[in-house]
């Protein structure tokens, strides 16, 4: 069942002197999400990813299009109904802590019960922060800044399961992870979906990551969908020229993704 539409989507930064220098950043595109389905958004760094994800997040709004969540428009949902069922994970987890980077992390974990009108539960704080990875121990006294880059983009996941959305925004949310987090972050989204029939748009520039986490992928280039399909199909049979040359390094990154991959079907 679709779940997130997008339809004919356009952003368009009006930068430069008197608005001279428009940039079209997202270029009139369209496509769906499932219930409980992995749709990954690639393309190189410009494509418009993060455009994208930030207006489906509405912390933008678009220049055009519609957006509609079970068929009804994103703009008409009180903003805190849709964060309950919409949240995202972004690639900078440093600028994300803004503008709380002097909280310490077990009041940056209670801060989503705000948002869901229940009490913090530390029991619910505790499970989200294990399910990671992360020992509660070790964590929750501590500010932002005297954690890794890794684990401070694990809290920001564990920030987003507390609130257990019904679809999640993964903005290269493994970029600052080394291999082995790496690994279980990706894991842990395909449990969300598996278990909670979660809908996650995963977003990355490495194609291996796209093949080995999601059921479709979208290829973005220079604002445009120049691709979509079954994950499958995309990378064996490419159409687009742009997908042509992503995928030519797949055989090297299914090797990398392989045993992973295997475990996982
Ligand atoms: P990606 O996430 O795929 O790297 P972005 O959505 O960040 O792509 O950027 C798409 C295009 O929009 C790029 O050309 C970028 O320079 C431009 N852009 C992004 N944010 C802004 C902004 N706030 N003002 C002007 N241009 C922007
Ligand atoms: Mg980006």
């Amino acid at each position: 069942m679709t779940f997130l539409e997008v339809k004919n989507l356009t952003k368009v930064y009006e930068t430069g002197f008197f608005k001279s220098k428009p940039v079209v950043a997202v270029d009139n595109i369209s496509f769906t999400v499932n219930e409980g389905e992995i749709v990954s958004l690639v393309g190189e760094s410009g494509s418009g990813k993060t455009t994208t994800a930030r207006i489906i997040l509405r912390l933008l709004n678009p220049t055009s299009g519609e957006i509609t969540l079970n068929g009804k428009s994103i703009w008409d949902i009180p903003k805190r109904e849709y964060w309950k069922m919409v949240q995202g994970v972004f690639q900078d987890p440093y600028s994300s802590f803004n503008p709380t980077p002097f909280y310490k992390v077990d009041r940056l974990l209670k801060m989503p019960f705000k948002l869901l009108g229940t009490k913090p539960d530390i029991e619910t704080i505790s499970h989200a922060l294990l399910s990671i990875g992360l020992d509660p121990k070790d964590v929750l006294g501590k500010y932002p800044h005297e954690l890794s880059g890794g684990q401070r983009q694990r809290i920001l996941i564990a920030r987003c399961l507390i609130v257990r959305p019904k679809l999640l925004l993964a903005d290269e949310p493994t970029s600052m992870l080394d291999a082995s987090t790496r690994a279980t972050v990706l894991n842990l989204l395909k449990n969300l979906k598996k278990e909670m029939k979660m809908s996650i748009i995963f977003i990355t520039h490495d194609i291996g990551q796209a093949f080995y986490i999601s059921d479709r992928m979208i290829v973005m280039y220079k604002g445009k969908i120049v691709e979509q399909g079954p994950v499958e199909k995309v990378i064996f049979e490419p159409e687009h020229p742009y997908t042509k040359r992503l995928v030519k390094d797949v055989p090297k990154l299914y090797e990398k993704w392989e045993d992973l991959y295997i475990e996982s079907k």
